[in-house]
């Protein structure tokens, strides 16, 4: 069996509590890991702390080639496409994704992290200001950024290696220190990610890992040394954590949950889309933030659009196609989603029953119809392989419909033509929008959510300046004895 330590400050080691963490594909004990008490926390941040004031006055070039080697190591960890490898059947064995899924999140995980670590001397570098020289004449000044300190990451279980990642990368490289807490459903990958940092040559303190569930997340929020709390997972702790935050005033990034819109048009390829919303739905088993929630699709294709999306979801194999959900009470959600559903008057065309005949947590891919504003898979969030279905009469119906939501991640809008894409998706009230595809990320470009979906940005140039102050230094370079707005007043 498995067991799992805690890092702290360059050394693993035993924390005086653990718990059992589950498969997922078995429903059985997988591993025993320490569960971080307010103790252990404590450790971690000291040792962060104390290795701020040496890796913030690293020079930039010398982090970067230590974030650098982090890539390398995960390129070596990825081996070949399709190909299990340790780390890739660590995650699909830890959580229940399909090689394929492992396969992209390995590899998408090692460019955004050499991405921040090509680029963060160019971001951080700092600026010289054009200022109005008619006003200020003889005035200098300069931006410097400066790490915010102790960043405390806490990250959700269903992208177990990239989210953590694509926050540790850009605060790392800014000059921040680390105590990272990993979901307690996905602990092993957690401390993986504490192993390649290691690997890579991360001096002592500077990223620390500290497994557990809420309550060693909770810790880390209230730490007073803590400066800050990136964090990855549901609305309802997130604005737990921003309310702790602001009593403490410490800055925080949230993303968080949606209920994403694909909005099909009448000129939709029907092959295209009919494959992009079955894999938007169903992909790590409709466990993803950015998944296709809600489709609303034009009335004028609907018997063929819908014949196609029925034929591939009935085609789907359990344990080849999807994997299982991740855990007992997260199944438990799904079937209250449906049956909520179903006594408002939903019907269910695909799946919509737990499959008994597998050990393990599978639940199907279920397609639904006949839905109402009313129902909680219209107006919640559910994190499971459903997909509810919507005839529209036009495309101004389907965006009012996509926006009647207390979030805004992403969505995805279907169409033959590029610039109808371009112009709905300008109308679609979300942080992000796929035109003909859906749930891709790439480091250059900003990922986060608007309303409830979550506050800051991650990824691109912008995800850098997440992770620092901005310190002006204004210079007067006039050796004049007083200026014209000192007293006295005339
Ligand atoms: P969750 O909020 O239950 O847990 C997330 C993390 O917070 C875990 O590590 C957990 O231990 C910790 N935690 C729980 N209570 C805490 C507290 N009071 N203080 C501090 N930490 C605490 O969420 P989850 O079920 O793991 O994640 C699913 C959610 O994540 C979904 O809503 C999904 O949409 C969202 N998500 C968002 C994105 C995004 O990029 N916006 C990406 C992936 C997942």
């Amino acid at each position: 069996m498995k067991t799992g330590q805690l890092f702290i400050n360059g050394a693993w080691i035993n924390a005086q509590d653990s718990y059992e963490k589950l498969s997922p594909s078995t429903n059985r004990i997988y591993g025993v890991v320490g569960k971080a008490s307010k103790k252990d926390v404590g450790l971690a941040v000291d040792a962060a702390s104390n290795a701020l004031p040496m890796w913030s006055s690293v020079p930039i070039s010398e982090r970067a080639l230590i974030i650098k080697k982090a890539a390398d190591i995960l390129v070596e960890m990825y081996g070949d496409e399709g190909k299990p490898t340790d780390l890739k059947s660590l995650i699909t064995n830890e959580m229940g994704k399909r090689l394929q899924e492992a396969d992209i999140e390995v590899i998408e995980s090692s460019d955004m992290v050499a991405y921040f670590s090509e680029n963060g001397e160019r971001l951080l570098t700092h600026k010289v200001l054009t200022l109005n020289t008619d006003l200020w004449p003889t005035k200098k000044s300069i931006v410097e950024y400066e790490p915010v300190g102790v960043v405390g990451v806490i990250k959700t279980w269903n992208y177990p290696l990239e989210l953590p990642i694509w926050t540790i990368a850009p605060a790392l490289i800014a000059g921040n220190t680390i105590v990272f807490k990993p979901s307690e459903h996905s602990p092993f990958v957690g401390i993986e990610i504490g192993k390649i940092f290691e690997r890579a040559g991360l001096p002592n303190g500077v990223l620390n890992v500290v497994t557990g569930c809420g309550k060693t997340g909770e810790y880390l929020v209230e730490h007073k040394d803590v400066n800050m709390i990136d964090f990855t997972g549901s609305v309802e702790t997130g604005r737990k954590i921003a309310m702790s935050c602001a009593a403490s005033l410490k800055k925080y990034n949230l993303e968080l949950g949606g209920n994403d819109a694909a909005i099909v048009c009448d000129d939709a390829d029907l092959e295209l889309t009919s494959n992009g919303l079955v894999w938007g739905a169903f992909c790590n088993s409709g466990q993803v933030c950015v998944g296709v929630k809600r489709a609303f699709i034009d009335k004028s294709i609907k018997e063929d659009l819908l014949q196609k999306i029925l034929n591939k979801t009935n085609a789907l194999v359990p344990g080849k196609d999807y994997g299982p959900i991740i855990s007992e009470s997260q199944l438990n959600e799904i079937e209250n989603f449906i049956s909520d559903a179903i006594t408002k008057g939903a019907e269910v065309l695909s799946g919509g029953k737990k499959i008994k005949d597998k050990s393990g947590l599978y639940y199907p891919p279920t397609i639904l119809i006949g839905l109402t504003p009313d129902m909680r898979i219209m107006r919640e969030e559910c994190f499971g392989p459903l997909l509810p279905i919507i005839f529209v009469n036009d495309t101004d119906e389907a965006i009012t419909f996509a926006n009647d939501s207390i979030y805004g991640l992403g969505a995805s809008i279907w169409t033959v033509d590029k610039n109808k894409g371009i112009d709905i998706a300008r109308k679609i009230q979300s942080g992000m929008v796929w035109v003909n595809d859906v749930n891709v990320a790439f480091p250059e470009a900003p990922w986060g959510g608007i309303k409830s979906s979550g506050i800051g940005i991650a990824l691109s140039d912008q995800a850098i300046y997440e992770y620092t102050e901005y310190k002006h230094i204004s210079i007067e370079q006039s050796d004049e004895q007083k200026r014209i707005w000192w007293y006295p007043y005339s």
